[in-house]
């Protein structure tokens, strides 16, 4: 049984990370939290982009005010996201958040951490034990000697024992680190001492392109061990493109489906139709869409028929025309300027008969 399959089931507003259920999609917004319009219309873009749990940031009461509002209009569940101040964590649970994310380590000491946790307790709301690396407790850099991947296991574990001790076990943990190895190195080391879900990521991951490549790896690592429960993928963009990203990730690991899976070669001498414009042109007309769909859109009868014929629809080209696959069978021959046009047509023929 993967740790994926064993861990405990946390339910946060209805969706549930844990247990062996589908890995969860979240993102954090970045807009002001008090601009209540501003970050909900965030939300619903994100929404409709696949996430599935939101976190907001609350760094003031103002912001406390803005969160209620947040919560009762979001369409799906939200997390508030605390640091330093027990009470806005306190404030954000009466608020009606359907979980808190703290770093135990940062929020004041024991004391307050347990007033977090009755407040949780009382309100049956879960709390992500989020330790970072950039803000790890200083007894343990002192232990390891640096901001090391054990000093991070070790942070999550023993702060996951003080709330057990408190008679709380509604927990998701968090090991995220900015670089790659170490946050897989935390991770596994988590996951052989804990049986709490984990929230996978690799933090501050950088700018699109190489944050996509660092959290894949770092993510898809763990996820591919059969651990984790919920991923964030943290980039320097538009949160939109985290989302996309996330899903990719699960994607590729046949964990989830959703909207276009697509195969498509890398062309070579072989190929005598424009395929990277077709293939660009099918990934922009099928951008959004949300029914899961294999296509295949191959350059020549080499690997072609074989990857067409497994998709549920493809395109084999030869020299100015494309063999068009649906289910394995040849349909038809479709000249070069009408691959993109028919097949399209063809898909959203397919959507249409699911959906029916
Ligand atoms: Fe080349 Fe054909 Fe392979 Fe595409 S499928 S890379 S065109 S051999």
């Amino acid at each position: 049984m993967t740790h994926h399959e064993k861990t405990k089931v946390v339910d946060v507003g209805g969706v549930k990370i844990g247990g062996g259920n589908p890995v969860v999609v979240q993102s954090m917004t970045s807009t002001r939290t008090e601009d209540i319009e501003a970050t909900l219309g965030q939300i619903e873009r994100l929404h409709d982009a696949g996430c599935e749990l939101i976190r907001v940031a609350v760094p003031t009461f103002k912001a406390v005010r803005a969160f209620r509002q947040i919560v009762e209009h979001s369409p799906i569940p939200v997390i508030a996201d605390i640091h330093f101040n027990y009470r806005l964590a306190i404030a954000a649970i009466e608020a009606g958040a359907h979980k808190i994310r703290i770093n135990p380590g940062n929020i004041g000491g024991e004391k307050r951490v347990k007033e977090v946790i009755a407040a949780a307790k009382a309100n049956g709301v879960p709390i992500r034990i989020g330790v970072n690396s950039g803000s790890l407790e200083v007894d343990l850099i002192d232990k390891y000697g640096g901001v090391k991947p054990e000093a991070m296991a070790e942070s999550a574990i023993r702060w996951a024992h003080f709330f057990e001790q408190q008679g709380f076990d509604d927990i998701v943990i968090s090991v995220k680190g900015s670089s790659v190895p170490a946050t897989i190195k935390a991770y596994r080391i988590v996951a052989e001492n804990l049986s709490y879900p984990l929230h996978l990521g690799v933090t501050e991951a950088g700018p699109a392109w190489t944050g996509t490549i660092k959290s894949a790896i770092g993510i898809g690592a763990l996820l591919a061990d059969g651990i984790g429960d919920t991923i964030r993928v943290s980039l320097t963009a538009d949160p939109v493109e985290e989302v996309k990203v996330a899903w990719e990730i699960l994607k590729a690991l046949e964990l989830r489906a959703r909207g276009l899976m697509l195969i498509s070669c890398p062309t070579c001498s072989r190929t005598r139709v424009d395929l990277m414009k077709i293939v660009a042109q099918v990934e922009k007309r099928l951008e959004g869409f949300k029914v899961p769909i294999k296509v295949a859109v191959m350059g020549c009868e080499v690997n072609g028929p074989g990857e067409a014929r497994d998709a549920d629809i493809g395109i084999a080209a030869g020299p100015g025309f494309g063999l068009l696959f649906k289910k394995g069978k040849v349909i038809r021959k479709i000249p070069e300027d009408k691959i993109v046009e028919e097949l399209i047509a063809e898909i959203e023929a397919m959507e249409k008969e699911w959906r029916a």
